[in-house]
């Protein structure tokens, strides 16, 4: 049988330390005995991004803005330490920072589910994937501490000079002030990446603010994703059965916790932050994640959500086998393959892009892992392998399957 053919480069951009390693073997053990894999390539590896003074990371962004769709290796985000350590002009900016300006996108995180590894809250059956909000609020403040007598105004000067201004509080004793803004420009793109992201993969959306306390900030939030979703969105959510819905975010967090799972939730900036976490936590596994950058204008970029593993690799440097867990790297693969099988509409690159997947979780419910996952699973026959071990397996089983 032929390699499945390819008609739109992917575009690749590959990243540093372990993760650098781990994407070479994945491509080389699971990718190219398959596919006439067609890529345009941006190497984002720090010494890379150093020599074309970051150049190459805002090249890679806008071939994504041209093809549609990436697929990135985790790398670096310098710091003082970095700089010393690659001998760095200077502390270039963190890659997914730019990138997602560039494209002015919104990042969905989601666990990858596998039999063995339970969730910590018992109904959870299926992912449930995050949107976070990552402009504005409380992480571009301006916050000020005032002593005893203070008053505290909030002044707006509007275009033609005129003033709006109330006052926040008289204070008697000491305390603390603080004033945040978003956009409604920001907002209407959050909006639309999530209503793309939740055609694309038929999931329902939730969102939930604060509405009811913030009448007017959160309450902005509400009316433009409702205005957006009824203006633009409504008919083709009706068409895919999928559903929007919004809630107070007390309520939604109630529910969360009560569901099976198998939706989006999206978050304003700091519920994001917070949630996150706790969502990834209780699923199991950082190694476990993956996440997709989402462009309003319907723009992909897939990757792991962890970063190089750099502990691993300074043992691997010093020769030592490592048992790193390629799996959110190789669902950031299999879902740009995916993505770009539906763009093209190619069936058997679609395909090829479930049967990877399918190999991935068959290996591990078989009681094949890395050792990290060793901790967690709940199997009672299972054996702790190195990373090559781990993508052999892989490699053996989707060559059934294909
Ligand atoms: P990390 O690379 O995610 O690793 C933190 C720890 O989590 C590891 O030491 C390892 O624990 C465990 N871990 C994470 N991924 C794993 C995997 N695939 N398999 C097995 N164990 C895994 O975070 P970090 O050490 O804080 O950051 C390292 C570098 O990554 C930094 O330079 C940072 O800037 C960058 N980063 C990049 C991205 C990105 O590109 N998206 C995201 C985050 C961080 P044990 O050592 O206990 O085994
Ligand atoms: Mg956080």
């Amino acid at each position: 049988m032929g390699k499945i053919q390819m008609i739109t480069p992917l575009v690749e951009l590959d990243g540093d330390e372990m993760t650098r390693i781990l994407w070479q073997a994945i491509k080389e053990k699971l990718i190219l005995p398959f596919v006439d894999l067609k890529t345009e390539y941006y190497d984002l590896g720090l010494p890379n991004r150093d020599r074309t003074e970051d150049k190459v990371t805002v090249d890679s962004a806008n071939a994504i803005k041209k093809y549609g769709v990436g697929v990135k290796c985790a790398t670096i985000t310098p710091n003082a330490q970095r700089v010393e350590e690659y001998n760095l002009k200077q502390m270039w900016k963190s890659p997914n920072g730019t990138i997602r300006a560039l494209l002015d996108g919104t990042v969905f995180r989601a666990p990858i589910v596998v039999k063995g590894i339970t969730p910590t809250v018992s109904t959870w059956k299926k992912p449930i994937t995050i949107a976070r909000h990552a402009y504005g609020d409380v992480y571009k403040n301006t916050e000020i501490k005032v002593s005893a007598g203070s008053l505290a105004e909030l002044v707006v000067t509007g275009p033609d000079g005129s003033q709006t201004r109330q006052t926040i509080h008289e204070f008697d004793g000491g305390g603390v002030v603080m004033g945040m803004h978003n956009t409604d420009k920001s907002i209407a793109s959050f909006a639309r990446s999530c209503f793309n992201y939740a055609l694309s993969v038929k999931q329902d959306l939730w969102f939930a603010s604060k509405d009811t306390i913030s009448k007017v900030y959160d309450h902005r939030f509400k009316d433009i994703f409702s205005e957006i979703y009824e203006n633009e969105y409504k008919s083709a959510f009706e068409q895919a059965g999928i559903e929007y819905f919004y809630t107070l975010i007390d309520d939604a967090v109630a529910r969360v916790m009560r569901s099976e799972g198998g939706f989006i939730w999206a978050c304003k900036n700091y519920d994001g932050d917070v949630m996150s976490d706790m969502i990834a936590t209780a699923f199991g596994s950082l190694a476990m994640m993956t996440s997709v950058l989402v462009s309003p204008d319907g723009k992909y970029e897939y990757e792991a959500a962890h970063g190089t593993v750099t502990r691993h690799y300074y043992r691997y440097l010093k020769g030592e086998p490592t048992s790193t867990n390629p799996v959110a790297t190789i669902f950031a693969w299999s879902g740009a393959l995916r993505k770009r099988a539906e763009l093209d509409g190619l069936d058997s690159l679609a395909e090829f892009a479930d049967r990877l997947e399918q190999a991935t979780l068959e290996t591990i419910e078989s009681g094949i892992m890395t050792k990290d996952l060793i901790l967690l699973s709940t199997l009672a026959e299972k054996r702790g392998v190195n990373t090559d071990e781990f993508l052999d397996a892989i490699a053996a089983r989707l060559e059934d399957l294909m």
